[in-house]
């Protein structure tokens, strides 16, 4: 038993298995590269609207320090443990090295369903849990950023708490956040851009027409969205399948993408849309289409489904959307399904948070264009090398992506010694 006990915890152990078998990393040293450098579990208490108070348990992991500060995502979710969160960091550690940023990776987040607060109530959760963190983050220790359940407003909250204690404005303690308070053009956009980016490399790698394809998303928030979007108005995909918490859409005529998003912004979610096309949440993901984005929650793809998906490309938004006996499935249909692991998929939105990072640290002004020129050449870089180890190496993408960046990692605190 350890505090970290959880089911996806135990996934991201057993994915390092893989990797340290492979790598042949000594048995005797494996602990010291999965189990996180520090984890912080605050209580914040919040007056919530009708007088009574709640608290709310928040949670910091993290996951080690041998290039240098930490960064990761904060997420507000109902179900979010000690363990999940360790689980995000690490794999967040694997996916900076991958990409060649200067992180290690953190990952937290508020245990409480953003859905069922008020403005108020979400503000005073924010700024309660910045609070509580005050001690363990800063702009070179580590940076935070949003992920499910967060969003740009929350970002916004927690740079003016952490900036009232410091007595000057320290926009560099979080990422993601407005343009207007020094965000960066295009971070909103990156994840899903990012996405939709290695989707069209996979395409063309498999001379696979965009017009005459098909995708389903799982997941309309800012990443599953923009995705979406990006995939039918610029890649020129028929998009057939979309989905939320609240309802699958799936159309093989095609899905107005646009329509959707302006319905979520007016309503919130998409239960309301398209409702003749609504249909089995559970048999979504294996209804037919070429590329199968999950840009939701973790472990949807599972031993139970792996075999039954119809798409060519599985690209995942999300983190940690496969399990390992999924992958295991997966690999033997290696020639039919060409996986764009989470670590190499979903990094556009860390990358550049890197570069908000650094323009707020040098007071630099970068274009939207500049930003996301820089992004698809460090996607390029990260995709290239990916598929050359694991043509050489004969593995699957995920272990090859995984590989590069433990051996990243592994290679740092070598160098540095026993302390990071
Ligand atoms: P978000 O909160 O903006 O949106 C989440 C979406 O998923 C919502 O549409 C929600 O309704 C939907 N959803 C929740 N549970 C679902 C379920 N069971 N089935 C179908 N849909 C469901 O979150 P986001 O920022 O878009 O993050 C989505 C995923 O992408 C997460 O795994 C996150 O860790 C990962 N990610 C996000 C970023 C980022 O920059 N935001 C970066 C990298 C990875």
């Amino acid at each position: 038993m350890t505090i970290y006990d959880d089911e996806v915890f135990k996934m991201a152990c057993d994915q390092f298995k893989v990797i340290a078998d492979y790598l042949e990393i000594p048995e005797n040293e494996r602990d010291w590269h999965i189990f996180p450098k520090r984890s912080m579990a605050v209580t914040c208490p919040v007056h919530m609207d009708d007088g009574s108070t709640l608290t709310f348990q928040g949670y910091r992991v993290q996951h080690h320090l041998a290039f240098g500060p930490t960064k990761g995502g904060t997420r507000f979710a109902p179900s979010l443990s000690m363990g999940e969160t360790a689980a995000l960091a690490i794999w967040m550690s694997w996916k900076c090295a991958l990409a060649n940023l200067p992180y290690g990776g953190a990952k937290g987040g508020v245990s409480c369903d953003p859905m069922k607060l008020s403005r108020n109530e979400l503000e005073s959760v924010s700024r309660r849990y910045m609070q509580e963190m005050i001690p363990f983050v800063g702009p070179y220790t580590d940076i935070m950023g949003p992920d499910m359940g967060t969003n740009e407003q929350v970002m916004a909250w927690f740079m003016d708490t952490y900036s009232s204690y410091q007595g000057y404005s320290v926009g560099e303690i979080v990422t993601g956040k407005p343009v207007a308070i020094g965000g960066t053009e295009g971070r909103r956009e990156s994840t899903g851009r990012g996405v939709v980016y290695l989707i069209e490399r996979a395409m063309s790698m498999m001379k696979m027409d965009p017009e005459k394809s098909t995708a389903i998303v799982q997941g309309f928030g800012n990443v599953g969205s923009v995705a979406a979007l990006s995939l039918a108005l610029k890649s020129g995909v028929k998009v057939v399948g979309i989905s939320d918490h609240t309802a699958a859409i799936y159309n093989p005529k095609g899905i107005d993408v646009k329509a959707a998003d302006q319905h979520v912004m007016k309503k919130g979610t998409l239960k309301a849309f398209a409702q003749d096309d609504h249909v089995d949440p559970k048999t979504f993901l294996t209804l037919p289409c070429d590329i199968l984005a999950p840009c939701a929650v973790d472990r949807v793809i599972t031993g139970e489904n792996a075999g039954q998906l119809k798409c060519r490309i599985l690209a995942e938004g999300a983190n940690g959307p496969t399990t390992p006996d999924a992958d295991l499935l997966l690999q033997q249909r290696w020639d039919e399904v060409f996986v764009i692991p989470d670590i190499l998929c979903n990094a556009g939105g860390v990358i550049v948070s890197y570069f908000e990072w650094v323009q707020g640290l040098q007071s630099f002004l970068w274009t939207e264009s500049e930003v996301t020129d820089k992004l698809f050449r460090i996607l390029e870089h990260s995709f290239s090398q990916v598929i050359k180890r694991a043509r050489h190496d004969k593995v699957s993408h995920r272990t090859a992506a995984m590989a590069i960046g433990v051996e990243r990692v592994l290679k740092a605190k070598k160098v540095r010694g026993l302390f990071p």
